[in-house]
């Protein structure tokens, strides 16, 4: 079972909230959101600049349909706390077609050409939009995090795959039906490895700068060099993976550094082709690696420097700063965002 974790806890600061929300309803300040991962789901409710609720609960293993009844569950616990909610939003990490609010292709979960709105609407009656992971991550950084009063930014999720999303003229940029800005399938080395999961490209930044190519980098490391303490690792029969190589670089083993030196600086290369394409005001990486922090992302700032053209060399890489709540918080908000939307509509139609 899930556990029940902190209640009414005010983690946000209230900063660019106004940007993105112009148009808040007076009913649509109380929003459900969920962060449907791989591997958990996180649920929360916003309150304001508080999250009023949280609750964590494990996704793997589960059908299409135990999905979809997880998360009607899971939605009702949530109104169960704050019956007034007005609505709710869904983080998935799938192709979504947002007007028509589809999970269109994931990789990590056995979601294909879903009509996941409709479904949980259906059950929850309540309002639901439906959003990429990499998306919401984004407008939570924008609304409360590491680039509030930043309406040009860049957000790359580094995790298991790495995901992105765009703000540009303070609101989320999707392409034409929702499936757009999968910026960790910038190709930074054509010739390079073949991408994961459904991707059919080679040398994407994703196939050579997440958590999954960490560990295989930081596993290479060790076998090559047996006396540092990744090589220990091994040879103690542990597994070096992204998180293992994390720990021996924060505790200074210099080989992992090294190894974050060579994925910081491949991530480097992707943020300096979207720095010159989009000139953002920043950069924002999050996702678990993202613990690394300036080990990660000094070698990327270096490449962006160096790479990138005048002035876009000086964008900005920051590290995210909600943490694992992002997707959650984001798709909370991406809700009172829509509804804010709808309401003058609904003032004029009555
Ligand atoms: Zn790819």
């Amino acid at each position: 079972m899930g556990d029940r974790s902190q209640s009414g806890a005010p983690i946000l600061p209230a900063g660019g909230e106004r940007l993105a929300c112009r148009n808040v309803g007076e009913n649509g300040s109380k929003t459900i959101g969920v962060d449907l991962g791989g591997t958990k789901m996180l649920v929360g409710v916003l309150d304001g600049t508080d999250v009023a609720w949280q609750r964590r609960e494990a996704s793997t293993g589960q059908t299409e349909e135990e999905l979809v009844e997880l998360l009607i569950r899971e939605i009702n616990l949530a109104r169960e706390a704050h019956p007034e909610v007005a609505a709710v939003g869904l983080g998935i990490p799938a192709t979504i077609d947002y007007e028509l609010g589809i999970a269109v292709s994931a990789v990590n979960l056995p979601l294909a050409d879903l009509a996941i709105r409709d479904r949980i609407e259906a059950e929850v009656e309540l309002p639901v939009f439906v959003d990429n992971d990499g998306n919401v991550a984004a407008l939570a950084e924008f609304m409360f995090g590491a680039a509030v009063g930043m309406p040009h930014t860049v957000m790359l999720t580094v995790g298991t795959g790495i995901g992105g999303g765009l703000i540009l003229n303070g609101e989320v940029y999707r392409g034409s039906t929702g499936a757009g800005a999968e910026l960790g399938h910038v190709v930074i080395q054509a010739d390079g490895p073949p991408c994961q999961g459904n991707c059919p490209n080679h040398g994407c930044v994703e196939s050579l700068a997440s958590g999954t190519a960490l560990g295989r980098e930081g596993k290479a490391a060790a076998e090559s060099s047996p006396d540092s303490a990744l090589g220990q690792l091994l040879a103690e029969g542990r597994t070096v993976d992204g998180t293992a190589v994390t720990d021996a670089a924060l505790a200074g083993d210099e080989l992992a550094v090294s190894v974050f030196d060579l994925i910081g600086s491949r991530l480097g290369v992707a943020c300096a082709s979207l720095a010159n394409i989009f000139q953002p005001n920043a950069i924002v990486v999050g996702g678990g690696v993202i613990r690394a922090g300036d080990l990660l992302l000094d070698p990327a700032r270096r490449e962006v420097r160096e790479r990138a053209l005048k002035p876009m060399n000086e964008t900005p890489v920051l590290a995210a700063t909600l943490g694992n709540d992002a997707g959650m918080i984001g798709a909370a908000a991406l809700a009172r965002v829509e509804l804010g939307r709808r309401a003058p509509a609904a003032r004029r139609e009555s």
